[in-house]
């Protein structure tokens, strides 16, 4: 019996985000490679992950430093020593230390106290990892991100005097409203500060995201079915 949700092998559905997103790209007139697929791993059993990994694939996104660990451990990392991993979600000071020690981006710096600790962890560790700073677009009270007015103050002190290696911005928009205007916004911002790197677009928008400027697109349950 096949269920309902799981009619699609990883690896189809990752074969098939990969062509829609090459399309947008040419529809837009950017060249296939101009956007990065990040897989949203999180929350998905490992069996769905491997044959993303045997496709070849090595970019990955977690939104959790601890089951990121879990996952992602040196034996994995080691069998795979190209891997990526971007981490999504909202970052607690006191776990700056194991975020930097695990991820290679980190995409959501969105309060100063955050990036006094993540310069100390990058002394500390020796290690510096590039950094997005998450932007609230949509301006609403319960989800992370730095709010617009407050992004060249927060720029300021992460670039300019902590030294932070901060390379672009990202966005989740409003659930019910339609991106491509945060999408749009975001570049704008990008553009004003000198950042190159936008990191905007999931599974429902990403085509959209590629098309206005994207330079990475987060998808989970496009890549991996609907999470468990
Ligand atoms: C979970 C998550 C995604 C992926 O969402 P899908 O809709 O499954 O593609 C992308 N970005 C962030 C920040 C996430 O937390």
């Amino acid at each position: 019996m096949t269920s309902p949700t799981q009619t699609t092998h990883p690896t189809e559905s990752y074969e098939e985000v990969k062509t829609r997103l090459s399309e947008a790209c040419h529809q837009a007139g950017r060249s296939a490679g101009a956007v990065e697929l990040v897989a949203v791993s999180k929350q998905q059993p490992w069996g769905r992950i491997v044959p993303v990994l045997q496709a070849r694939h090595r970019l990955f996104g977690e939104n959790r430093v601890q089951e990121a660990q879990t996952r992602w451990t040196p034996e994995v990392r080691e069998q795979y020593p190209d891997l990526k991993l971007h981490l999504l979600g909202s970052l607690q000071s006191n776990k700056a230390e194991a975020a930097v020690t695990l991820f290679d981006v980190i995409e959501s710096l969105d309060r100063p106290k955050l990036a006094r600790a993540l310069a100390v962890a990058m002394a500390n560790l020796g290690k510096r990892p590039k950094v997005y700073v998450q932007v609230n677009t949509g301006e609403e009270p319960q989800k992370g991100g730095v709010l617009p007015t407050d992004l060249p103050d927060l720029l300021k002190l992460a670039r300019d005097e902590l030294g932070l290696p901060v390379v672009g911005l990202m966005c989740i928009p409003p659930a019910d409203e339609p991106p491509v205007p945060h999408f749009v916004f975001l570049r704008q911002l990008a553009a004003r500060h000198g950042l190159t790197r936008l990191s905007m677009g999931m599974s429902a928008d990403f085509e959209w995201a590629a098309k206005v400027g994207a330079t990475s697109v987060r998808v989970g349950s496009g890549v991996f079915g609907p999470r468990t």
